[in-house]
């Protein structure tokens, strides 16, 4: 077996200093469903402790608790030592992959997330089953009703797709509206262009509208956050040096994401790359550069828009938005800047979804205990629009929504920011 000192050891090695004081255990998502210590952040905490320090075999079932954390990352933010329970139980991952490495995570994504084009391949049938109307039959016989829960969830999670991946119809320079002023790189993550395609066409709008002159470099990889989530930090590199290398090539003064997720794994290429002396000037440049498109917005003179949206609205923040990247006035005072609009505050907005990439694949009983009580908090706003920055979340919302008959629609914020510009009169 490999000896547990010639690991790469997880870099969050604060765990020492838990002085066991129990107040991450308030905000964590998986301990309040299960009101056990080892679903809690201090469990983990402690548990890794003693399988780093040899104490205790990194077992599957010590394993599996790094895996059922949901990274939102609420205990980092809540312990008053500075231990970040949640980037360490994501380093586990890491540890575990090194011991035991499994093959078909390479498959997954070093060979399929990792290439786009592949990508748009692999998800073509989920396109045709839109587009040739299968969908449209599933849901008027009611046959959808016939599937197993879980299966019939997961395929509520699909969004309406477009026909044609968006990297394939962006151009790789969308000039400015008017007088240029920012030379902005886009970077379109993968679900973005695959499934959230009118959202980001939405972006480089409103973008080259306020001024922009958009580069959209078509060989962007994953931002490396799915790698990321199943231990293999080394592919994260692997895909940060490629989006690094290709964003040098467009220089650019800043690089904007509609996607909460890429945007927090971007900012981290500088601390990822730091120890490499070939690569660490160069990956904190970009990250530096990085902005979510709230952030990027409310930063510059924005064009207040003429026409109005019509809307009760109300905002679930990503925890890769809030947590990782400390963004939530910004998309706030974004929809907040639109005439009609009438703003409610979500209770518990910055709480989990419980999607967390895939836990409503791979960990769907906490994943729905999770959800459920989102979709309490948006029914209770009674608003017509839930807003969110991040592909999962909406996805993961939109089938608690279905799940639980609402009439209430999913958008990205810059949605209804366009929608705004381009209404001239009233909805
Ligand atoms: S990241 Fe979230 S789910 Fe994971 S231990 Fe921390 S609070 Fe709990
Ligand atoms: S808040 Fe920090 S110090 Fe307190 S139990 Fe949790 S990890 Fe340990």
């Amino acid at each position: 077996m490999t000896p547990l000192s010639s690991l790469i050891q997880p870099s969050e090695n604060e765990y020492l200093n838990c002085i066991r004081c129990g107040l991450c255990l308030a905000v964590c998502p998986t301990y309040r469903e299960y009101l056990n210590e080892t679903a809690s952040p201090r469990g983990r905490v402690a548990l890794a402790r003693k399988g780093l320090e040899g104490e205790l075999e990194l077992s599957p079932n010590l394993i599996e608790q790094m895996y059922s954390c949901f990274a939102c990352m609420a205990c980092n933010d809540a312990c008053p030592v500075g231990i970040k329970p949640a980037d360490l139980a994501m380093e586990m991952r890491y540890v575990q992959e090194q011991i035991k490495p499994a093959p078909w995570k390479n498959t997954l994504f070093g060979g399929l997330i990792s290439k786009p084009q592949r990508m748009e391949l692999a998800t073509l049938p989920l396109r045709l089953y839109q587009k040739l109307g299968v969908r449209k039959m599933v849901y008027t016989l009611r046959i959808r009703h016939l599937l197993p829960s879980k299966i019939r969830d997961m395929e509520a999670m699909l969004p309406h797709l477009p026909q044609r991946p968006l990297r394939k119809v962006l151009p790789e320079v969308t000039n400015a509206k008017n007088e240029s002023r920012y030379r902005v790189g886009f970077f379109l993550g993968c679900a973005q262009s695959l499934m959230f395609s009118e959202e980001s066409a939405a972006t480089v709008r409103v973008l080259a509208r306020n001024g922009c002159t958009i580069i959209t470099p078509k060989e962007t990889v994953c931002c490396g956050m799915p790698a990321a989530g199943y231990g293999r930090q080394d592919l994260v590199e692997v895909h940060a040096k490629q989006n690094i290398e290709l964003f040098e090539k467009a220089d650019v003064e800043y690089i904007v994401t509609d996607c909460a997720t890429c945007g927090s794994k971007l900012k981290e290429y500088g601390e990822i790359l730091k120890g490499n002396p070939q690569w660490a000037a160069r990956a904190e440049s970009f990250s530096k550069k990085v902005r979510d498109i709230s952030e990027f917005l409310m930063s510059i003179p924005l064009e207040k828009p003429e026409g109005r949206v019509e809307a009760k609205v109300t905002y679930h923040d990503p925890c890769h938005l809030r947590r990782a990247q400390g963004i939530w006035k910004e998309p706030r005072a974004l929809l907040q800047m639109i005439d009609g609009i009438e703003f409610v505050e979500l209770p518990e907005a910055d709480w989990c979804c419980g999607s967390a990439g895939s836990q409503l694949i791979t960990h769907y009983e906490t994943s729905l205990k999770v959800m459920d009580r989102k979709i309490e908090n948006i029914r209770s706003t009674q608003a017509d629009y839930i807003s969110s920055g991040c592909p999962g979340c909406q996805m993961q919302i939109n089938a608690g929504i279905l799940r639980n008959n609402l009439d209430i629609k999913v958008v990205h914020p810059i949605e209804l920011l366009d929608r705004a510009y381009n209404n001239k009169k009233e909805e």
